[in-house]
Order: structure tokens, then sequence, then C-alpha cells
């Protein structure tokens, strides 16, 4: 078989299993296996293909004709332009989370920042590569996806700190910048997501409890014993949520707060201040 009829091969199998996109599937699946760019596969494409790379592929193809999500069978993706391992400890990193780090990057500078529910750490990682923060602390409740995070931290050369811990259970320093994904998709709507991120994404990471705001009203009701005055608390929502966490950032006594749009135009960030007492 030859490099390009192997490649042809995937994109026909996972077509005929009705995957989502089968062909970007395929070429991923196969760069992966063989390494290959689109150039060198030009270059290639009538040359043999390895008995290796077809064993590999075979494998990863039937992975993923079970709907298992490709990066959890590449084990890595990108994020903020950085390379991030994941596995089915951690949520899979999302295009629309790099909003928030857009939005975190313009005042993290010299600052120290808390990363609640750090997953892979994609956020917290991304802001002291690139923001100059003066300390990062990633947390997690779960250990497995603390070591994920470790593994991101050290392929990034990032340094960081690591709390495992319910929210901010066992965080004892104050911050200037608080920033957190929790997991905000309301329980009875988990089961109508598509099977990717149903029955492979780590529960815990999606499910927002009964309205979705659990994680929202927890963080932001204990947040005013972490977060320094004048210092900032910045969620990402889900599109409809954006509404209930202003408001409740409100109430709470934060000023400033104001939700920003993603690329999509939905709602996405909600930010606001510690008022100075
Ligand atoms: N912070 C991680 C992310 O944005 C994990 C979020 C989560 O588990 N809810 O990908």
């Amino acid at each position: 078989m030859t490099i390009r009829e192997m490649l042809v091969y995937g994109e026909r199998r996972l077509q005929q299993a009705d995957i989502p996109e089968a062909k970007v599937n395929a070429w991923y699946l196969f760069a992966h296996v063989t390494g290959m760019t689109k150039s060198s596969f030009f270059l290639r494409a009538e040359e043999e293909a390895e008995d290796g790379w077809l064993t590999e592929y075979g494998h990863m193809l039937n992975l993923r004709m079970t709907r298992r999500p490709l990066e959890y069978i590449t084990n890595e993706t990108e994020f903020m332009g950085l390379p991030f391992y994941v596995d089915e400890n951690v949520l899979i990193p999302r295009q629309d989370t790099e909003c928030l780090v857009e939005e975190a990057l313009s005042y993290v500078q010299g600052k120290d920042v808390l990363d609640l529910c750090t997953g892979s750490g994609c956020i917290g990682i991304s802001l002291a590569v690139l923001g100059g923060c003066r300390s990062v602390t990633l947390a997690d409740l779960s250990e497995a996806a603390l070591r994920v995070a470790r593994e991101n931290a050290h392929k990034n050369q990032a340094d960081v700190l690591f709390v495992q811990g319910d929210l901010f259970e066992n965080i004892e320093d104050t911050y200037d910048v608080i920033v957190a994904n929790p997991p905000y998709i309301p329980t009875s709507e988990i089961e109508r997501l598509m099977p990717e991120v149903r029955d492979y994404e780590p529960r815990p990471a999606l499910d927002g409890e009964e309205d979705g705001l659990h994680f929202y009203h927890r963080i932001i009701g204990e947040s005013s014993r972490y977060l320094r005055f004048g210092g900032r608390l910045c969620f990402e929502t889900g599109y409809n949520q954006g509404k209930a966490v202003c408001s409740y950032m409100k109430k709470s006594g934060y000023t400033n707060v104001e939700i920003k749009k993603d690329l999509a135009g939905l709602d996405r960030i909600v930010t606001g201040c510690r008022m100075e007492e």
C-alpha cells in the first residue's frame, strides 16, 4: 500500500463510520503516525507505507471509530500556540478558552495568578509562558489532572506551583488575579452532548450541577479571602450564563463587572474587580 493509499484508506474508514470531519481526522492520525507534514506527504505519496505505520494507524482508526476524541488518541493538542499533552483525566482545551487567556493576558503582567479547576493546566501555563506573571498557581481537585498539568508545565518550561484541593480548600495565599474555567454544563444537558464529550471527557470537569452555575457560586462566594483588593476575578462561562454570573458577582461586591464575547459573538467571559475597602 502506498502512502497516499494509506491516507485515503483512513479517510474512507472514518467516513463509513460517520465520524464528523472524517478527512481532517484521518489526516491528523496519519500525520501523528508517520510524522509527515503536508509537503513531505506530497513528495512521498507514491512510496510504500511502512508496515509499522499501517498497524499503528489501523489501531488508531479503530479507536476513533468508537468516537474516542482524536486528542485522547494522539495525546496531544495545541492551545495558544503551545503544545499540551492530554488524556482522559482532563478536559481537552477548547478554542473558546483562548478568549479567557487573551483577556487575562491584559492584566497578569507582574502579578500573582491563581488558576482554579486547572485541568490540563492550559490556562495557567499559557499565562505563565506568555504573560510575564510574578507567579502562577494551578489548583485542581483531581490528582490525576494535576499530573497532566505537571507534565504540561514541564513540556512548556513553565515555572508554576501546584495545589491539590477542592477549589480554595488548600489555598493559603492571596492573589492579584484568579482565573477559572469551572465545570458549567447543567447535569441534565450532559446526555445530549456529542459522544466524544459525553462518553470520554471527565464528567467532573463538565458537570456544573443543576443549573450549571454551582461552581461560579462557590468560587465567587469564597473568593474575597483569596483575592487582594483591586484584584480581578475572570471566568469563562457557558454561552447563556454570562448574565447570571455577572449579577452574582455584582451582588457579592465586585465592581467593573463585564461580559465579553467570544469570536462567535456569544457571551464567554465574565470579569470583575474586588473593591478597595
Ligand atoms: N481549565 C481547564 C480548561 O479550560 C479545565 C476546565 C474544566 O475542567 N472545567 O480546559
